[in-house]
């Protein structure tokens, strides 16, 4: 399935494990909602949402532009699997020439600066101004600062390309070398974009470490969060049995400051660590398009998105309307992932094409959010949630089921099975985005 046609789409409603957000009624291609609706970021909300205006927006479809700084998006998901060789950067690479070929979506590349919401124009760096009746944000993530550390020596490879390829190398020349030594990887404190990657990143590395036989050596998991943040039991497992020796996992460890040249990272209660290889995932912030332009009210707060409605992602800061905010950059307090994303986008993308016709939002948008990750080189696990609209605090909640009251449901097993389901679950979600 690359593309949800209207007959799929309510077929899929409600399903859990369906790609599709499921806005309860679909929208009707009759009436007139021409528009512009310009569209920052072409990752997993952005180009999703640039899509599903045009596939639903039918003959009134209103005009979409995709801006992005880059000519293709490299997407996060299944980077980790660049590390080892599992796959190629040029396999998860996406480019924009089928949004433009068969949607009709007008793709422009450049790095959008400022928008002035009252004359409704998105500036971008080259000077260039776009003219939009709604403008959508999905930029992704920034990173706060860390006191000397130097992206060029100490990858965080947490926004795919040349940092993945730059981790990659490193690692693999030492894999190559024959003296012991320790990867270091930092984990900031939630919320992040996908709370499972530092634990999968971990098992990546301690996986070739312990297939090349590289004895004495280890991967130390410095965690600022007092424990694992998503895949409890799979993650226990990995790092006390399948990795025991290999994976020293040590929560409540924030990183002060790095020594970048000499690859030491110092913990703000004064510890130490020197590393082989340093991978430091910084905290994160929203894309500056979002952060400097007035759309997160509290530049300190830990929930660090911009403030949105639910029902149509537009941003509740006041002289914002008709700006959304999509993807890890929006604050609704749902995990933040490409599959969220896409699900938000479908929900943003129906919501505007409504507002365009002066039609009632959804009240019941659902959102689905499933993870696949690898655990070995042969073995992977999942975890599923699905968020649903609750009017009475007007916020995203998990879906509950009576055997488990916290709505997050984890695969009971690392297995070779959902090891092969990562790569059926990806492809799905890469075309529904990019083809
Ligand atoms: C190692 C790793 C593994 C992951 N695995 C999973 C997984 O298994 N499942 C899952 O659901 N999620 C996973 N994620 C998370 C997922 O990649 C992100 O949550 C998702 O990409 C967020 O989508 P987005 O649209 O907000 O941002 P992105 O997909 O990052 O897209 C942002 C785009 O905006 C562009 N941009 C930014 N600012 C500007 C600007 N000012 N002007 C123009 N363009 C701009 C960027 O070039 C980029 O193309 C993983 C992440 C990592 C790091």
């Amino acid at each position: 399935m690359n593309t949800l046609s209207r007959r799929h789409f309510l077929k899929l409603a409600g399903a859990s494990a369906a790609l599709a957000a499921t806005p309860s009624i679909l929208r009707a291609q009759s009436a007139t909602s021409n528009g512009r609706v310009v569209v920052v970021g072409g990752g997993f909300g952005g180009a999703t949402v640039a899509k599903y205006l045009r596939l639903w927006g039918g003959a009134n479809a209103p005009q979409v532009t995709l801006v992005d700084a880059n000519l293709k998006h490299v997407s996060c998901i299944l980077s980790n699997m660049v590390l080892d060789n599992t796959r190629s950067l040029s396999s998860i690479t996406f480019g924009y020439d089928n949004l433009q070929t068969k949607y009709g979506v007008k793709f422009v590349q450049g790095k959008a600066t400022s928008f002035d919401n009252v004359k409704k124009l998105l500036k971008l760096a080259n000077g260039t101004t776009l003219a939009y009746d709604h403008l959508v944000l999905s930029p992704g993530i920034d990173f706060k600062p860390i006191p000397g550390l130097n992206f060029s020596k100490i990858p965080h490879a947490w926004q795919a390309g040349p940092q993945t390829t730059l981790l990659q190398q490193q690692l693999q020349q030492f894999m190559s070398s024959s003296s012991p030594g320790n990867v270091i990887i930092t984990a900031p404190l939630a919320p992040i974009r996908c709370p499972i990657g530092p634990y999968e990143r971990a098992c990546t590395v301690a996986d070739m470490i312990k297939r090349k036989g590289k004895p004495g050596s280890k991967v130390i998991l410095l965690d600022a969060n007092p424990g694992i943040m998503a895949e409890v039991n799979t993650f226990t497992t990995a790092f006390n049995k399948t990795f025991a020796g290999i994976i020293d996992y040590r929560p409540s460890v924030q990183v002060a400051s790095v020594d970048s040249d000499r690859r030491i990272v110092q913990t703000t209660t004064g510890s130490e660590f020197q590393a082989s290889v340093l991978n430091v995932i910084p905290a994160h912030l929203a894309g500056a398009i979002v952060r400097t332009n007035g759309l997160v009210p509290d530049l300190t707060a830990a929930n660090w998105g911009a403030p949105v409605n639910p029902l149509n992602y537009e941003s509740t800061v006041s002289g914002m309307s008709g700006v959304h905010i999509i993807g890890d950059s929006q604050g609704t307090g749902m995990s933040k992932g490409g599959h969220v994303a896409n699900g938000e986008a479908k929900v943003c993308a129906d919501a505007i094409l409504r507002m365009l016709k002066g039609e009632a939002l959804d009240m019941g948008p659902t959102v689905p959010a499933a993870c696949f990750n690898s655990v070995t080189s042969t073995t992977g696990s999942w975890l599923s949630t699905l968020f649903a609209y609750d009017p009475v605090t007007k916020s995203m909640i998990k879906v509950k089921a009576p055997d488990n009251p916290t709505g997050t449901f984890e695969a009971p097993a690392a297995t070779g099975d959902n090891y092969e389901r990562i790569f059926d679950w990806s492809a799905n979600l890469f075309a529904d985005t990019f083809a």
